[in-house]
């Protein structure tokens, strides 16, 4: 199960980890009822059905069935293998894990040996910024864009000296081969062997993932010129760096941006910066104006609306375009602050200050508004070819707007534009869409899966697995009267038979700590319903058992007509080959007492309890 780590110590991680605080460091929750709610970060929606339920420890989205425990949820999150999972919330609950195998699988303890390396070399560039010779030039730098020192070590800030084998000198004193230098990506391979340093000469932005550990730097070079290189350059792809995953000061940003329920998107390092050093702090920069579903995914967990506050010179192209059309189907409220020609946030906060930044911000636009705006903008009713370009590109506006009052305004507006009748613009966008639907649909495509990812359960069984995980009596009342070959259902089978197994060890075996016996996440979808289930849960103690009794009644009646059908299947055969002999005689009599036996005992619902499934 979890390479080594016994399993009483992930029970005591288990017990130690609060559900909702954990989860609340990623969404916004709010209290209704029992549960907390918030929008799902594992599937695009607008009204949340992500359910965390405190008592039980588990959530459950309703949406897209997502479920588990603390170590599912930090799974998915994080990307984490089961191990690496425990060992991250051993560490935030201060468990220690004992043994020879504490360090992890191997690629978890290489992803923590490059954090490690990371976390130096950023030290060694912010050492060389601030209190080294070589770094005046760049500090002046800095300081000339309005960024002080404080800040700049808020955001870990360092210097790259010029030079080839600055970092790798400093590493081999400290034991670190240039090899593992070449390996984190903080070193680039010479043509003929060795190595030199990959960032010479540049101002340097370590990149930190959510968790706040340095994933990667982003640099800038000091000098211009083709022998400096791009102006900027990136980490390469590391085992804990991959691009498009990451959005620069989300680390800072998160906090912020969860209490204001919006993020502010900008394009590059400073705009971050210059906007946090002016306290305005819900602000990422994308590394890039192509969006990733990565990012998009990412900021949809954190916030609900996205404002993209890009250069201006950028937020027309079409990279920008595709990027937003991402967002918006993940499912955030975007929208697009227009800055003004040629300035970005950095720019704009330093020459106008803040308060005009915010202003801009303020007046954002949906998107469609401010694309149909751009395209207004470009647009020449004397040409008949602007007008076809114009109609182009707001019938493919208008048909990314999902909903339909909102594109019945632009409709509106696209047809005033093109002084036409709104008939003739919707006339063509319908056409357009059912050229669109006789091609693949995608939404049809994620209904199937959707399906495929719902295991049928049988009812009795299923209540009868919510009663074991919700009552030690009516779990006892099962585990004697049944076995877990009587359940039909596969997965449920393999729920009892855990539980049992859980039981003959003496561990706790509720619903949070079943889930991690499997890996197939429609049992834990099975195990988080069951245990969550509202209808069940308080029941009078005479109801549960006369529930329980009910269903286990029911159980065993599916078993003894199972058993009766494979009988009568065979006495058929026997028939049909005139086989009359002892067996034949055998089989027909316990197919008349077992008749009897099912008419004489109660019918199984007759408890008056009414059994849902
Ligand atoms: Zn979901």
């Amino acid at each position: 199960m979890a390479q080594g780590i016994p399993g009483q110590i992930i029970d005591e991680i288990r017990q130690r980890c609060d559900m909702a605080g954990l989860v609340g460091q990623y969404l916004a929750l709010e209290k209704r009822g029992k549960y907390m709610v918030g929008l799902c970060p594992f599937h695009n929606e607008k009204t949340p059905s992500f359910t965390v339920t405190p008592e039980k420890q588990l959530f459950y989205c309703f949406g897209c069935g997502a479920s588990g425990n603390v170590f599912n949820f930090i799974m998915r999150m994080e990307n984490l293998t089961f191990p690496e999972a425990v060992r991250l919330l051993a560490r935030q609950t201060g468990v220690t894990i004992p043994g020879p195998r504490a360090a992890g699988s191997k690629d978890s303890r290489l992803r923590e040996r490059i954090y490690d390396l990371n976390l130096l070399a950023a030290r060694f560039y912010a050492d060389r910024l601030w209190n080294n010779p070589a770094g005046k030039k760049a500090a002046a730098y800095l300081l000339e864009r309005g960024i002080n020192k404080e800040t700049g070590e808020i955001f870990s800030l360092g210097y790259a000296p010029s030079g080839w084998q600055n970092l790798i000198n400093y590493a081999q004193e400290k034991g670190i081969s240039s090899d593992f230098l070449l390996q984190a990506g903080l070193a680039s391979p010479r043509q003929g062997g060795g190595c030199y340093d990959r960032f010479r000469d540049r101002l340097i932005f370590p990149i930190f993932n959510i968790g706040g550990k340095v994933a990667g730097f982003g640099a800038r070079a000091m000098e211009a010129g083709e022998k400096s290189g791009p102006k900027y350059l990136n980490s390469p792809e590391t085992p804990v760096f991959e691009k498009g995953t990451f959005l620069y000061g989300l680390n800072l940003a998160r906090e912020h941006i969860r209490r204001m329920k919006t993020v502010i998107v900008t394009e590059g390092y400073t705009d971050v910066i210059t906007a946090y050093q002016a306290g305005i702090k819900n602000v990422v920069a994308s590394l890039g104006t192509a969006l990733t579903p990565a990012q998009g995914k990412l900021m949809r967990s954190q916030a609900e609306k996205v404002i993209i506050a890009y250069d201006a010179d950028s937020a027309g192209e079409s990279a920008t375009w595709r990027g937003l059309k991402i967002l918006q189907d993940s499912g955030c409220l975007v929208e697009v602050a227009d800055l003004p020609e040629g300035s970005d946030p950095d720019g704009l906060i330093r020459q106008r200050g803040a308060a005009c930044f915010e202003e801009t911000i303020a007046q954002a636009r949906p998107l469609a508004g401010y694309r149909l705006e751009i395209l207004k903008r470009n647009y020449d009713p004397a040409s008949e070819e602007s007008r076809l370009r114009f109609l182009e590109g707001a019938l493919l506006m208008l048909r990314d707007i999902s909903n339909l009052v909102e594109r019945d305004i632009y409709l509106k507006q696209v047809a005033e534009a093109l002084a036409v009748s709104e008939g003739a613009v919707r006339r063509e966008l319908m056409r357009q869409q059912k050229r669109q639907r006789s091609g693949s649909d995608h939404n049809l495509l994620v209904k199937d899966q959707t399906k495929i990812n719902q295991v049928k359960t049988s009812p009795a069984e299923k209540i009868l697995l919510s009663l074991m995980l919700q009552s030690e009596e009516a779990s006892g009342m099962v585990l004697d009267a049944l076995e877990p070959g009587d359940f039909q259902e596969e997965p449920v089978r393999q729920v009892v038979e855990t539980i049992l197994k859980l039981k003959n060890e003496g561990r706790p075996a509720g619903g949070g700590e079943l889930i991690d016996h499997f890996m197939d996440e429609r049992i834990h979808g099975i195990i988080t319903a069951a245990t969550t289930d509202p209808s069940l849960q308080g029941l009078e103690p005479g109801k549960l058992v006369r529930m329980t009794r009910d269903c286990i009644e029911r159980i065993n009646r599916e078993k003894l007509a199972r058993q009766q059908e494979l009988r009568q299947r065979v006495l058929k055969e026997k028939d049909k080959k005139k086989q009359y002999d002892d067996h034949a005689k055998k089989l027909l009599q316990e197919q008349l007492r077992v008749i009897k036996l099912l008419k004489g005992a109660p019918h199984c619902s007759g408890g008056g309890e009414k059994l849902h499934g």
